[in-house]
């Protein structure tokens, strides 16, 4: 990638359809991030609508929003994201007495009291609080990955859609779009017995399930920043006769949890004498709507069934929770297109996700520069910037992703003057901010065209705070 002077190249094919006939406003940042290429001294211009028009010189008299020092970057996409796991944050980090060793399943234990916990309020405060780092931390779209449905004791609430409305609510009122994947569950697993912890999860058959979705979809039609796909929640959660209704049901969208511990492998060779990633081929699962979440214990056989997906890698979980490296590097090899999750909100920064993603191969393979990018001193940052922009909107069937003539303007701006960026070689901006940028280097965000965060700021930032610590003392008296 190189650095363009500003040219009529750069610029849209003019208004497009769904411009309104109000005028347009310009954003004029330091350096924009435009179709794949970093223009500097470049305006940017957005509809009333919210829609992103063209980049180019700021025309005389036109209404103009001075960006300075900022780089102005496409929305960032958190694919994969439980919300209200964000109150396990720092409840998880010492070794529980009465086990002799922790790992994921102790993990999932812990998650499962704080599911059994929290009542729809609970869910919505805990949620927004969640969405709220998000927007601070750059992210416009996030795949709420979502589980929770029932009371406590399995039964449906009056509304039984109230959790999942609760979630979409919390997401709307912080202002993201967002993509309600709409998870079935339906039993411990395999020869597993009976977990009462789970019962707030279960659907009792893939029919009731998928209708589910079906009403969630209707029911928040009339929201173009809200959409609806599937997620069967993992290979151990349903059995064979769920994903085929899944493969069969013309959703367009489904997510998965796949291969992300061991076990779950050999527990799914033991039930269907078959790996995960085999099993999914087998019912025709694997396509370009299909996105597997982990994929951390697979073959080189299965990256390549993997190949019209996306993989969804979540670092700073597989981390916390002792998981395992994903070899993203022959996983995008094999032609998958990587994305990344901050699943269990251990952090919020995808930043920090990406520069995971690409330092653990440095770790296990004991060289540098693992992932294969594009030549020059800005293409890894480049790729992985795309990992979590263009490939995530496209895991979630989002128009958003890449600032372009036509899409949503779902943006975010990097202060380039931020103690964390000063310096940057300007050259390798992108590189610069994947690699070094903290979190608080994102100033500003916007979703469809609407500031969301503006300097550092979020206009619900202390009402949720305050409402979130409430909560967390209520539920956990600590
Ligand atoms: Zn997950």
């Amino acid at each position: 990638m190189v650095s363009a002077p500003v040219t009529k190249a750069a610029r849209g094919e003019g208004r497009l359809p769904h411009a309104s006939m109000s005028p347009s406003r310009w954003l004029l940042p330091d350096a924009v991030l435009w179709n794949g290429q970093l223009l500097r001294g470049a305006a940017v211009e957005v509809s009333s609508d919210g829609f992103l028009l063209s980049a180019g010189p700021l025309p005389p008299a036109a209404g103009v929003e001075r960006l300075p020092g900022r780089l102005l970057l496409p929305g960032l996409v958190d694919v994969h994201s439980h919300a209200f796991q964000r109150t396990l944050r720092g409840r998880t980090q010492a070794r529980s007495p009465d086990v002799e060793v922790d790992d994921f399943w102790t993990w999932r234990e812990a998650m499962y009291r704080a599911a059994m916990t929290l009542d729809p309020e609970g869910v919505y405060v805990a949620s927004r609080q969640c969405f709220l780092e998000m927007a601070l931390a750059g992210i416009t779209s996030v795949g709420e990955f979502h589980y929770l449905h029932h009371q406590p004791d399995g039964r449906p609430y009056a509304e039984p859609l109230e959790l999942a409305l609760q979630v979409i609510r919390a997401a709307r009122d912080v202002g993201l779009r967002i993509v309600l994947l709409r998870a079935g569950y339906t039993r411990a697993g395999y020869m597993a017995a009976p977990n009462p912890r789970q019962v707030r999860f279960y659907d009792a058959t893939p029919e009731a399930w998928l209708r589910a979705a079906a009403d969630l979809r209707a029911r928040t039609a009339q929201d173009t920043l809200v959409t609806v796909g599937i997620a069967p929640h993992s290979v151990r959660a349903v059995p064979r006769a769920w994903l085929e209704a899944a493969a069969t049901s013309g959703e367009s969208l489904v997510h998965m949890h796949v291969a992300e511990q061991p076990e779950e492998v050999v527990v799914c060779q033991a039930e269907y004498g078959r790996r995960p990633v085999e099993l999914l081929a087998d019912v025709g699962l694997l396509g370009e709507g299909f996105t597997a979440v982990h994929a951390v214990h697979t073959m080189p056989h299965e990256r390549e069934l993997l190949r019209d997906a996306s993989v969804c890698a979540c670092p700073s979980t597989e981390r916390d929770l002792g998981d395992g490296v994903l070899a993203a590097d022959g996983m995008a090899r094999a032609g998958a297109r990587l994305c990344i999750g901050t699943d269990s909100q251990a952090t919020l920064d995808c930043f920090d996700e990406l520069r995971m993603l690409e330092g653990s191969l440095r770790l296990t393979r004991g060289r540098r520069a693992v992932l294969d990018a594009p030549e020059g001193p800005d293409g890894l940052g480049q790729l992985l910037l795309g990992v979590a922009s263009e490939n995530g909107a496209r895991a979630l069937g989002l128009p958003t992703g890449v600032l372009r003539p036509g899409a949503p303007a779902d943006l975010c701006t990097v202060d380039l003057n931020h103690p964390s960026l000063i310096g940057a070689p300007a050259n390798a901006l992108l590189a610069t901010v994947v690699f070094s940028a903290e979190v608080a280097a994102v100033r500003d965000v916007a979703v469809q065209g609407q500031w969301v965060v503006r300097d550092g700021r979020h206009r619900l930032g202390d009402t949720s705070a305050r409402a979130y610590g409430e909560l967390c003392r209520r539920v956990f008296q600590a």
